[in-house]
C-alpha cells in the first residue's frame, strides 16, 4: 500500500509499505478524511522525538472499518469510524493510574506517527478497536469529526489542566486550532475573561467566535506587559500555553497569580531545558502550579466530544479553513502546516475511494 512518510529528519515523501495486519483486538481502518498537525512538523522539521526512518505520518482521521480482529466485538467492516489520535493500550498500570496517555513508556498512548505507522495511508492498523474507536454518527460529517480527534481533545485538555473555575480570567498563549480549542473548552469550564495571544487576523477573529474577550498581538510589544495592563497590574488566575517556544514558560509564570495555574499543552520541538524564571516563581514559594499534557484520548473521550458536537456546545468544523479532495493532497495539506500562510487555521483531506 502506499502512504505518505518522515523519511528522516527534515525529509518526507511517498513509500510503499505492507498493508497491516490485525490482531485479535485490533481494527484495520481505511482514511475518508485526514489533518496534518503541526506536531507532525515538530516532528519531522525538528526531529523533535528523535530519527525516525520510513515512518508514516499523521494521527488525525475518520475512517471506515476494513477489517476486525476475532475479539473485536462493537464494530465490523464498513462501520465509519473516529480515530482518535491517542490510542492507549488499555491494560496498563499507566491506564489504570489514570494516565493513558503514558500507557507502556512516556507518550506512548500516542502511536500513531510516533512509535508506530501513522493515518496517511492507504489502510492503517488500531490496536484495541473496541476501547479506542468511536462510530461516526451520521449527524457529524468526517471533516468535523476530524477535528475532534487532536484539535478539540488536546485544546480541552488545556482547559482540564488549567481546572477552570466559574469567573477564572484565563490567558491562552497561541490561537492555533489547538489554543482555539482550549479558548472554546475554558468557556464551557466557566471563565470569565478569556485573552488569546496570536497575531494573524484569521486566528484573531477565530478566537472571538470562539469565546475570547480580549487579544493581545504578541508582534506588538512584550506579551506579559500587555497583559498586566489588561489587568490592573493583577495578572490572571490560569495560563494555557498552545504555542511559541520554550521562552514562553518565563512569561506564562510572570502573569500568573499566585495560586495559579500554567497549563502546558504545546509541543516544545527545540531546546534542552524550559526555564523558569525564579523571582516571578517567588523564588520557589509563589503556590504557581506548571502542569504540561499529551492529550487524553480513546473511545469514550471521543464518545464525550461527538456528543458536545451534536447538541451545539462547540463547533470545530470552523477550524477548517482548507479543504482538499483526494488521497495525494495529503502532501500539500503537510506542507501548509510548515509555512503557515495567514488566512491558514485547519487544512483538510477527504478521502473519496
Ligand atoms: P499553530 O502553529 O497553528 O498555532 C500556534 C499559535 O501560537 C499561533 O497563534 C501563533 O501566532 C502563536 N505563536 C507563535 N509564536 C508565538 C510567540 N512567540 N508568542 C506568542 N504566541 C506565538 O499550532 P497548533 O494550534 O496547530 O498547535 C499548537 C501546539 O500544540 C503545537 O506545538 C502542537 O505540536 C501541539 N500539540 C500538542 C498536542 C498534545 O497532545 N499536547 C496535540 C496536538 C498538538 P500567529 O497568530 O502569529 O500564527
Ligand atoms: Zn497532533
Amino acid at each position: 500500500m502506499k502512504g505518505f512518510a518522515m523519511l528522516g529528519i527534515g525529509k518526507v515523501g511517498w513509500i510503499e509499505k505492507e498493508k497491516p495486519v490485525a490482531g485479535p483486538y485490533d481494527a484495520i481502518v481505511r482514511p475518508i478524511a485526514v489533518a496534518p498537525c503541526t506536531s507532525d512538523i515538530h516532528t519531522v522539521f525538528e526531529g523533535a522525538l528523535g530519527e525516525r526512518q520510513d515512518l508514516l505520518l499523521g494521527h488525525e482521521a475518520v475512517g471506515e472499518v476494513v477489517e476486525v480482529g476475532s475479539e473485536v466485538k462493537d464494530f465490523k467492516p464498513g462501520d465509519r469510524v473516529v480515530v482518535p489520535a491517542i490510542t492507549p493500550d488499555w491494560r496498563t498500570s499507566e491506564s489504570v493510574r489514570g494516565f493513558p496517555m503514558h500507557s507502556d513508556g512516556m507518550l506512548a498512548g500516542w502511536k500513531f506517527s510516533n512509535v508506530k505507522d501513522g493515518v496517511f495511508a492507504e489502510y492503517f492498523h488500531v490496536n484495541d478497536a473496541d476501547m479506542n474507536l468511536a462510530l461516526l454518527p451520521d449527524d457529524v460529517p468526517p471533516e468535523v469529526a476530524v477535528m475532534i480527534t487532536d484539535m478539540m481533545t488536546t485544546g480541552f485538555h488545556g482547559a482540564e489542566l488549567a481546572d477552570i473555575q466559574f469567573g477564572d480570567s484565563v490567558l491562552v498563549i497561541g490561537i492555533g486550532p489547538v489554543g482555539l480549542m482550549s479558548i472554546a473548552g475554558a468557556k464551557l469550564q466557566g471563565a470569565g475573561r478569556i485573552i488569546g495571544v496570536g497575531s494573524r487576523p484569521a486566528l484573531i477573529e477565530a478566537a472571538k467566535y470562539y469565546g475570547a474577550t480580549d487579544i493581545v498581538n504578541y508582534k506588538n510589544g512584550p506579551i506579559e506587559q500587555q497583559v498586566m495592563e489588561l489587568t490592573d497590574g493583577e495578572g490572571v488566575d490560569k495560563v494555557i500555553i498552545a504555542g511559541a517556544g520554550s521562552d514562553i514558560m518565563k512569561i506564562a509564570v510572570e502573569v500568573t497569580k499566585p495560586g495559579g495555574i500554567i497549563a502546558n499543552v504545546n509541543y516544545f520541538g527545540e531546546g534542552d531545558t524550559i526555564p523558569i524564571p525564579r523571582l516571578e516563581w517567588g523564588c520557589g514559594m509563589a503556590h504557581k502550579t506548571i502542569k504540561g499534557g499529551l492529550t487524553p484520548g480513546g473511545r469514550e473521550r471521543m464518545e464525550r466530544f461527538l456528543e458536545l458536537v451534536r447538541n451545539d456546545r462547540v463547533n470545530p468544523g470552523k477550524l477548517i479553513t482548507h479543504k482538499f479532495h483526494g488521497f495525494e493532497n495529503i502532501e500539500k495539506a503537510l506542507l501548509m502546516m510548515k509555512d503557515k500562510q495567514p488566512d491558514l487555521i485547519k487544512p483538510v483531506v477527504i478521502i473519496d475511494w
